[in-house]
């Protein structure tokens, strides 16, 4: 097995092509629209409530227009596989549509025009929450059983199963929205077909309060108790973890998927990244909500967070670690590792950002310098997407997508 690393070759630095394991393409629309001090933006929750007013409005036109944008982004910025941890599914009243599997048809369309790899995991959302009524937008995430969640991965894994790009995963919102014997169902479904499974948990002190009221013990603690983690598990965020949470983690080998930039726009507080790499955790790493779209910082932010948090340098270890997370770990958190050598970026080495960088210190400078300015070629498959630094149809997803949020927000 190799590892991944980065190569001089003349002009260009080569690395490995980037996974963002956990997206949620829609929410780039909102970006620019929570950041002011009032009361739609004082907490996650404050914030979650223009998340769904978005989710209220979005249809199958503009969740493509929205998407393709923010995968071309993502492009951009050297990220060859998404893991789109997708929850809207069906029209604003709960009424699915037609074809089921509409927005995530056209999701997936969104990733593969642009050209990069799409892991479309299916998310199932069954309840408002522990006691809670459903709002109208919760209504659009939910379905009513797991048969429905699971038919839905199966007519997507059939009509991509020959799609190069395209893999499906599955995924249980949190342990607010869905119940824990569906989580049982879900899991023991995906571990039997060998797929990844993802989950929402430990992100906000008050799922650990609602966890706590409901069950009795912590989140990670209750899927310990439940058979549901296992090396296919990827934690998205894991945030508040006590000793024995890390533990359950790390002795069931799972992923926990830090989503930094989203992290810190939220407020979510600072994971125990050192002690989870003590212990063994295989880290990967998400762009989330979009609220940045720079892979490189994403990366990075799992060190540089980590110093901020222990008042010291260099406390997670060394770059090639780091490296390994934003690549062979993502593809493998998606399923994919046997394709993470088939992708690569070429970087400008005479970037402003990279230039005079020593070859026996390339890993360090890129991983914690790059910029996407640096970004040259991509290519995904086989494919060059992204040559001389600029994608086709750049001009054309840009104005789609001014379009569509024109529609959305005055329409
Ligand atoms: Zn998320």
């Amino acid at each position: 097995m190799n590892k991944p690393t980065c190569v001089k070759h003349g002009n260009h630095i080569e690395i490995p092509g980037l996974a963002t394991v956990h997206s949620h393409a829609f929410q780039r629309a909102m970006r620019g629209l929570t950041q002011r001090k009032s009361q739609h933006a004082g907490s996650f929750w404050s914030w979650r409530g223009v998340m769904y007013r978005l989710a209220e409005r979005i249809d199958p036109d503009s969740m493509y227009a929205i998407a393709r944008l923010a995968y071309l982004e993502l492009a951009m910025s050297g990220v060859t596989l998404v893991g789109e941890f997708h929850y809207v599914h069906h029209q604003p009243d709960g009424t699915p549509y037609d074809n089921r599997t509409e927005l995530a048809d056209a999701v997936i369309r969104a990733a593969t025009d642009v050209g990069i790899r799409i892991c479309l995991i299916r998310t199932a959302y069954m309840r408002g929450g522990f006691q809670q009524e459903m709002t109208a937008a919760q209504r659009r995430f939910s379905d009513p059983s797991v048969d429905l969640v699971l038919q839905d991965v199966e007519t997507l894994q059939s009509r991509y199963a020959d799609h190069p790009l395209v893999s499906v995963g599955l995924a249980a919102h949190s342990i607010r929205a869905v119940p824990i014997a569906a989580n049982r169902e879900l899991a023991a479904w995906a571990d039997a077909r060998q797929l990844p499974f993802h989950m929402h948990v430990c992100e906000q002190r008050r799922e650990l309060e609602e966890s706590i009221a409901e069950h009795g013990v912590t989140p990670i603690q209750l899927l310990a108790d439940n058979g549901i983690l296992s090396e296919r598990f990827v934690g998205v965020h894991s945030t508040h973890l006590n000793s024995a949470e890390i533990h359950h983690l790390t002795h069931n080998n799972c992923f926990v998927n830090l989503c930094r930039t989203t992290e810190r726009d939220l407020g979510d507080g600072l994971p125990p990244t050192v002690e989870l790499i003590n212990a063994g955790a295989k880290l990967c790493v998400g762009v989330d909500s979009h609220c940045g779209e720079n892979a490189f910082e994403e990366i990075r932010a799992i060190e540089l967070d980590a110093r901020s948090q222990h008042e010291a340098r260099t406390v997670v270890g060394n770059a090639d670690f780091l490296l390994d997370a934003g690549t062979r770990l993502g593809y493998a958190a998606c399923g994919l590792e046997a394709v993470w050598e088939q992708d690569r970026v070429l970087l400008d080495a005479n970037d402003l950002s990279l230039i005079g960088l020593p070859e026996s210190h390339l890993v360090d400078g890129v991983i914690f310098n790059a910029t996407p300015r640096a970004v040259r070629e991509v290519y995904v498959n086989g494919q060059q997407i992204v040559e001389n630094g600029q994608h086709p149809e750049t001009a054309e997803i840009k104005q789609a997508y001014v379009k569509a949020i024109q529609q959305l927000f005055d329409g």
